[in-house]
């Protein structure tokens, strides 16, 4: 399928995000869907049962809203919630509540490198709050449903259709993504469903000034599949148009083993959702003073935190490192004491940190390492106060069990001995254990001096600073 007309792509796309939240959307069930035996978080609330109320998460709220500033979003004053009506077996409520008609955010963007290689600006229509439906389990030939998804509380952020083809789309979900793990709103795990990505495509002839006809590519399991199935459904519709044909508007899958788009359902059949007000949630005010506040705790952006980095001079092996880690937000927590300790920090990141993440197959935000604890790490080992080994350690414990440095440091025996006093005596202890020695060394023998040094340490127990041992040694010596 080559296409013989000049055509040009149209993509938008729409992603569904789970927010970082302790709580799900509209009750105090756990928002921890895949960490629980099957139907542990489900409430009259999360089953939709008659009179049971649900209460908007705050929590929630405040995670779409750091969105929608970070997406440079205008916020809505007043906000609501529809029900969405449908039947579907993994609804069990017989309705989604979801925003319609007034979303907390639209008209925001987020900056991608175009495929003019210039930055380019993707227009976000629109960002908006909803509660995610059960999970059907498909299971020694039945259907089962799970209903600790139900109520999770999600995030929608549809783009206008601005994106140019597979890579822009591709580069667009990467980037949100990164922006998204990098605020603290969401993990975004992919493989654990925290982040759908969906492409709505459709190609027209250059020039016609019209879009074509589209098709909504559902759920794929990856960027580079959703990329993948773009550039496929190029060539599909092109074909179709070189033959004098029309696309038809329908839902299509991504086979990843055959490379291809196949129909899912058609949108003639495209479902009424009969969307209509809430009836137990009141229209909710977002007090513009929380707003500003919100904006106000918002880090810097992540564009201009790379930029940064760079102007610090990491070198690009390490950012990349970071990136990949998805070590940028917990980076800057940790660096936020100030910006000359930051380079050291993410040195550390990549050598140290990461190191137990490959050997353990633990990822950063897995492990019990909080940023804070890290630096003090970190200090403790420029400050002299632990060795090589001994911040090694210490890194290990706050990984594997979390905990404050100091703490782990003493409770591991690993703080090295300052007191210039002990370590005179040591010193001291040593030389006149060793008098032949020092002898040969006064006779010229400098060679001598590092098997003394090795004695002093092991006097130490290893926990003597060896760049301080060292030179009070020497002086002794000389
Ligand atoms: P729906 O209600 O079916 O979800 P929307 O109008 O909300 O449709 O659009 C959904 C997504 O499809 C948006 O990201 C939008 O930018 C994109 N889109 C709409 N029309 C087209 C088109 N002709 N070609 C490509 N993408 C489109
Ligand atoms: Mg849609
Ligand atoms: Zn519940």
């Amino acid at each position: 399928m080559t296409a013989k007309g000049d055509y040009l792509t149209t993509v938008g796309v729409e992603v569904h995000v789970e927010l970082a939240t302790a709580a799900k959307m509209f009750c105090p069930c756990p928002n921890s869907p895949q960490d629980l035996p099957p139907n542990r978080a489900a409430c009259p609330v999360c089953l939709g049962l008659p009179g049971a109320l649900p209460v908007i998460n705050r929590e929630a709220v405040r995670l779409a809203l750091r969105a929608a500033l970070a997406l440079h979003c205008r916020i809505n004053e007043v906000i609501w919630f529809e029900r969405k009506n449908y039947i579907y077996p993994d609804l069990v409520k017989g309705y989604q509540i979801s925003q319609y008609v007034r979303p907390l955010g639209e008209w925001g963007w987020l900056a991608i490198a175009g495929d003019d290689g210039r930055e380019k600006r993707v227009a976000i229509r629109r960002l908006h709050m909803e509660e995610d439906t059960c999970k059907l389990v498909h299971a020694g030939g039945a259907a089962r449903i799970d209903v600790n998804r139900s109520g999770v509380p999600l995030m929608e952020i549809v783009t206008e259709p601005v994106l140019s083809s597979g890579r822009e789309a591709e580069e667009y979900a990467r980037k949100l993504r990164a922006i998204l793990v990098y605020n603290g709103i969401s993990r975004c795990r992919l493989q654990r469903g925290e982040m759908r990505a969906e492409a709505n495509v459709s190609i027209a002839p250059r020039g016609s000034g019209e879009l074509g006809i589209r098709t909504e590519i559902k759920n794929q399991a990856g960027f580079n599949h959703m990329r993948s199935a773009i550039e496929y459904e190029e060539r599909r519709q092109a074909g179709i148009l070189d033959g004098g044909g029309v696309p038809r508007q329908e839902t299509r899958g991504w086979d990843d083993v055959n490379q291809r788009t196949f129909v899912q359902r058609s949108k003639e059949d495209a479902h009424d959702y009969r969307y209509f007000p809430e009836p137990d949630l009141p229209p909710a005010r977002l007090a513009p003073d929380w707003v500003e506040a919100e904006r106000a705790k918002l880090p810097v952006s992540y564009d201009d935190y790379l930029g940064e980095l760079r102007g610090l001079g990491l070198g690009e092996a390490d950012i990349e490192a970071l990136t990949r880690n998805d070590a940028l937000g917990f980076l800057r927590l940790a660096g936020e004491g100030g910006a000359s300790k930051t380079v050291l920090l993410a040195k550390r990141l990549v050598k140290d940190v990461f190191s137990l993440v490959n050997s353990t197959g633990r990822p950063l935000d897995e492990s019990k390492l909080e940023p804070l604890p890290f630096r003090r790490a970190v200090e403790l080992l420029e400050e002299g106060k632990l060795n090589g080994e001994g911040f090694r350690k210490v890194l290990e414990t706050l990984f594997n069990a979390g905990g404050e440095a100091e703490a782990a440091a003493r409770a591991g025996d690993l703080i090295i001995e300052r007191d210039d006093d002990a370590l005179e005596k040591a010193i001291a202890k040593v030389l006149s254990e060793v008098q032949p020695l020092v002898a040969e060394y006064r006779t010229g023998k400098k060679a001598v001096r590092n098997a003394i040094f090795g004695r002093v340490m092991r006097e130490l127990k290893k926990k003597g600073d060896p760049r301080l041992v060292g030179e009070l040694l020497d002086r002794a010596l000389e």
